[in-house]
């Protein structure tokens, strides 16, 4: 079947598939949403509702509706939140949802294969490194066409506490959050400038200033469990990183963006999913790009592959 350039499928209609509904209905360059979910009265009420924004002015004329895995067949980009995030009086640890998402892949994976090898897959639900390195590796569906989302949110919350704590619009400031989305991620403080200025450069031109690179970390870390427990969930910021991902995919745009991938020998690791700087194309990841690291942020690098190694091989079973 051939593939609608403007069709985007939602899998998972929870917090976040609603979320990333809700931003993607403002897209200029979208035609079709189709929302898919177990609970099937979930996804039929969160596609009614969307559709509804529709009806205002600026609004483009999206048709929204709640579907099915044939969805996928003409689908030219497939967002996977489905699966259990975690909950407020829960440890908010990502990797304890390994077993329970593993099956989840495993059950979405094989519905989409029955329509596609076409669409990218972009895969949001947690963890998503390990996710994404079971989606690539174990489904015989093309590699570059499955991103996880990695620690484009890390990157983007990093950039925003950089951006307010020298009063500087966030998007000049250009820096990654790398490795895993999770406890082991690690700033690449040695390529992070703010206007092209070197961080430990504008750090000094502003005097008033001091930078605590492990504290800002630290917070990068930490504050996506500060919204958890405030709101419950965590899902704008996540579904702006969705929207974007699917703009770069959408208009072969070259963006180089932080995602998970399988490395294959990038600084000296293969076989394990995490983000590196992708640059990002209409047929899905192009390029990793191995941004020169100090011995130190390779060594931070290693130590979470080797996490993510053992947490899939501690998991998965057939
Ligand atoms: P949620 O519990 O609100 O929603 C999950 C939805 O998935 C539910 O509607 C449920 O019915 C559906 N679902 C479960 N199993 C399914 C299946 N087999 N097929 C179809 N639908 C199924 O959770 P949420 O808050 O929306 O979070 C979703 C996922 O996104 C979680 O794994 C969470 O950890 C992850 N997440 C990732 C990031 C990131 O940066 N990568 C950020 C936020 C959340």
């Amino acid at each position: 079947m051939k593939i609608q350039r403007n069709k985007v499928v939602i899998i998972g209609a929870g917090h976040v598939g609603s979320a990333v509904l809700s931003t993607l209905l403002s897209s200029q360059s979208l035609a079709e949403i189709v929302i898919i979910d177990k609970n099937v009265k979930k996804a039929y009420g969160e596609a009614l509702d969307g559709s509804h924004s529709t009806a205002f002015a600026y609004s483009p004329n999206i048709q929204v509706r709640q579907g099915g895995y044939e969805d996928c067949a003409d689908a030219s980009v497939i967002v996977m939140t489905a699966g259990p995030s975690a909950k407020p009086g829960e440890v908010p640890d990502r990797v304890a949802l390994t077993k329970t998402n593993l099956k989840v892949v495993k059950e979405v994976m094989g519905e989409i294969k029955k329509y596609t090898k076409e669409a990218i897959i972009i895969l949001v639900s947690n963890p998503v490194d390990v996710l994404t390195y079971y989606a690539q590796n174990y489904f015989d569906y093309p590699k570059e066409k499955i991103i996880g989302t990695g620690t484009s949110l890390d990157t983007a919350r990093f950039r925003r506490i950089l951006g307010q704590k020298y009063m500087v619009d966030t998007k000049n400031v250009h820096g990654y959050i790398l490795g895993e989305h999770g406890n082991t991620a690690f700033a690449a403080w040695s390529s992070t400038n703010i206007a092209g200025i070197p961080i430990d450069d504008f750090d000094i031109m502003a005097k008033d200033i001091k930078l605590d690179k492990e504290a800002i970390v630290n917070e990068v870390k930490l504050v996506g469990t500060e919204v958890l427990l405030n709101k419950g969930f965590t899902n704008i910021g996540i579904a702006k990183s969705v929207e974007r991902i699917i703009q770069a995919i959408l208009i072969n745009e070259l963006s180089v963006l932080p995602l998970s991938t399988t490395l294959e020998g990038e600084y000296g690791i293969e076989g394990v999913a995490l983000s590196l700087p992708c640059i990002v194309t209409k047929d899905g990841v192009g390029k990793r790009l191995e941004v020169p690291l100090s011995l130190e942020e390779v060594e931070e690098l290693k130590a979470s592959a080797k996490f993510l190694r053992g947490v899939f091989d501690k998991t998965y079973q057939e």
